[in-house]
């Protein structure tokens, strides 16, 4: 059976040479893994879509050891992404949180669609990596069922001297803290920072990427997002540690 999908390669892994498995995120079946035959040779006609971050069009053969690459219409390669190292180390990060959250046919849509979209514009210099890093972990997370509730503090429903407590992804104001454990992890919400992450969890897909945020605000923002999916995923990322050695 052969079926057609359009994919990006966040990962490929070895297998016996010239073949590769690739780690594909695609619009109908979330991440899948497929063989791609020859393409660590010299002659294959789709090793430049076997490549890291390349978005094909893909036609998988199904067989009895799992899809096959059976033909790949290169779409876009995001390449000078390579010509930079802190954007190409942020957007290997990306790729790893991605393969960690396991987008399935429900939410791969939309999970490309973001990963696409964020590529795009780091690849452009259009945003800073610092404010496309915090949109993707916190919208990736919204996509996949880890929306944080950030509709106003948890013990008396107000929204001023909000505090965000990453691990339980729920927000408490200043008299209400003594509810939480003192040494529980906590991080203050300055207000427009909390307005970028309601953002970035609830706007539509043409909305997301268009707010600004002064440069302490958008470090704060930072800080939260990563303690946000560092805490939700109990993972750690080996990209996400290379990107923080180059800052
Ligand atoms: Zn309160």
């Amino acid at each position: 059976m052969t079926l057609k999908t359009r994919g990006l390669v966040l990962g490929q892994i070895p297998m016996r040479d010239p073949d590769r498995k690739l780690i594909l995120l695609t619009t109908d079946m979330g991440l899948v893994e497929a063989i791609a035959r020859g393409v660590g040779g010299r002659k294959s006609k789709i090793s430049a879509a076997a490549e890291v971050f390349a978005y094909s069009d893909f036609c998988l053969f199904e067989g009895k050891i799992g899809y096959i690459v059976d033909s790949a219409d290169l779409e876009q390669n995001f390449y000078n992404l390579r010509l930079d190292l802190q954007k190409l180390s942020l957007a290997s990060y990306f790729c790893e949180l991605t393969r960690f959250i396991l987008p399935d046919k429900d939410n791969g849509q939309a999970c490309l669609k973001l990963l696409l979209n964020t590529l795009w514009l780091l690849e452009q210099g259009k945003r800073s990596p610092a404010l496309l890093k915090a949109i993707y972990e916190l919208r990736l997370l919204s996509l996949s069922g880890f929306e944080p509730d950030l509709s106003g503090c948890s013990g008396c429903g107000q929204g001023e001297n909000l505090w965000l407590y990453p691990i339980d992804g729920v927000l408490y104001c200043s008299n209400c803290l003594g509810r939480m454990p003192p040494d529980r992890l906590r991080l203050s919400l300055p207000g427009p920072v909390l307005q970028a992450m309601r953002h970035i969890c609830q706007a539509s897909d043409d909305k997301l990427f268009s707010f600004r945020l002064t440069p302490d605000s958008e470090a704060a923002l930072e800080s939260a997002a990563e303690a946000y999916v560092l805490c939700q995923t109990g993972g750690r990322f080996k990209t996400l540690d290379f990107y923080k050695t180059i800052q």
